[in-house]
């Protein structure tokens, strides 16, 4: 398969998520990389974002909350090629009511070749690559493929 390269910038539009037993997480996490987060685009999920602006102090673009909505407008965004980066703390010990939107949102990020951290050591490991604030083009399969299959009845 071929891929497209999209090219992403030095200041990149990352997305913050997390469900409700790992805000305290990403709270401590986002506060500690603060400095290294500042210069970014930061969009969040509706309270993980009231939340991360209050602490942070600086403008983060709010989404719904997650259940209502807002990781399926995070997918979208992915999709529309809006968000590039996604830190996504999910809690595996509980389930969510909208459990097929957390796996709608992961689906997403792997479709489009967007770095995912699913928990603090891996997003550590991203934050602190030479990669996070250089430029660097992501190579997405060409869907075009896809696009001009062939439909039985639509020949
Ligand atoms: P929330 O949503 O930030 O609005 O709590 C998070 C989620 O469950 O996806």
């Amino acid at each position: 398969m071929t891929h497209k390269k999209f090219a992403m910038e030095h200041d990149k539009k990352v997305a913050l998520v997390a469900h409700d037993n790992k805000k305290g997480d990403l709270v401590e996490w986002a506060k500690y990389n603060r400095i290294l987060l500042a210069h970014h685009k930061i969009y969040a999920t509706g309270t993980t974002g009231e939340i991360l602006e209050r602490e942070l102090g600086f403008p983060v673009t709010r989404l719904q909350s997650g259940p209502l909505g807002g990781d399926q407008q995070i997918g979208a965004k992915i999709a529309d090629g809006e968000i590039d980066f996604l830190i996504f703390f999910w809690d595996p010990l509980e389930p969510q009511p909208h459990d097929p939107d957390v796996k709608a949102l992961l689906r997403m990020a792997v479709v489009w070749n967007i770095p995912i951290a699913c928990n603090r050591a891996t997003a550590d490991f991203m934050i602190s690559s030479p990669l996070m604030d250089g430029d660097y083009d992501r190579l997405v399969p060409d869907y075009d493929t896809y696009r001009t299959r062939k439909i039985p009845g639509n020949e």
